[in-house]
């Protein structure tokens, strides 16, 4: 099987799209590739941005995928215990937000976000939760759903097959220096396991086109792969592997058959929630 690759965009959102922009000028200086754009419907809560949406049609129109990557990308709990702090405050930064969903909780902001790439007439096969963090009950809201995929920092899952990929991904993170600092030694030890992998993934944050040693090492790394990897969108990174089954399309631009469009959410005990979240 040939040898692919995957460049992957997270937290794109209006906030972010100067700094994305920039990452994706970069990657085109590299080469001419398809990218996976994780989009955040409501990053933060702010306010969609029409400017920003029809560039990202754009992209779509130009061969990258669009993927939903949370909902707010704001964690809603509090930490359990000192453990759990470690991992939804300090190494999460707070933005971990489906790392402790109930059930109900997944599926109500999983409905949002598939609902709000239907109303732009996107086609959605995969989500992936910020920080790669899923709590059981979001794993089980994703296995009945009928997303295509979903990925963690080592594998890539298939969610009808309830299948999955080892697939190592490169990690930069810029947000502070000690973690500039400790993502080299992590990124060396991930590539010692490349040669064995058939798909490498790119993870970028849209600061890493910033910071000049970060960027210079990252492009260096993309460019040498790319002499014996093929690039791809992580949707047709899963089409490699699982190719679809004939029967009734869920993904392709059309409206997932999970997704019931009736909701009220104004009735659901989440309803300060959801009338923050619930794009009009
Ligand atoms: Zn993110």
């Amino acid at each position: 099987m040939t040898r692919l690759l995957s460049v992957v965009i997270h937290d794109v959102a209006p906030a972010n799209w100067a700094a994305c922009q920039r990452l994706l000028q970069a990657v085109a200086e590299v080469a001419d590739i398809p990218t996976t754009l994780l989009v955040v419907p409501r990053f933060h809560l702010h306010a969609r941005q029409v400017a920003f949406e029809n560039q990202l049609s754009h992209l779509l129109s130009s061969g990258h995928e669009l993927a939903l990557h949370g909902y707010t990308h704001l964690d809603p709990g509090e930490p359990r215990d000192w453990i759990d702090h470690i991992k939804r405050r300090l190494y999460t930064d707070g933005e971990g937000e489906f790392s402790a969903l109930s059930t109900s909780e997944a599926e109500l902001r999983l409905r949002a976000g598939s609902r709000w790439f239907e109303q732009r007439g996107w086609p959605l096969h995969g989500f992936v939760a910020p920080a790669w963090l899923l709590s059981p009950g979001s794993w089980e809201v994703l296995h009945a759903s009928t997303l295509r995929y979903t990925t963690t920092l080592s594998a890539v899952h298939a969610l009808p097959q309830r299948q999955h990929l080892r697939s190592s991904a490169l990690v930069f993170s810029t947000r502070s220096r000690w973690r500039r600092v400790v993502s080299e030694p992590r990124n060396h030890w991930v590539s010692l396991w490349w040669r064995t992998q058939p798909l490498v993934r790119f993870e970028l944050h849209p600061h890493d086109a910033d910071h000049p040693r970060i960027r210079r090492l990252w492009m260096r790394k993309l460019a040498a792969l790319l002499h014996e990897r093929r690039a791809i969108t992580l949707a047709d990174a899963v089409d490699e592997w699982w190719p679809p089954q004939p029967g009734p399309a869920v993904c392709q631009g059309g409206k997932p058959d999970w997704l019931d469009t009736t909701i009220d959410f104004t009735r659901t005990s989440h309803a300060d929630r959801a009338s923050q979240m619930v794009q009009r």
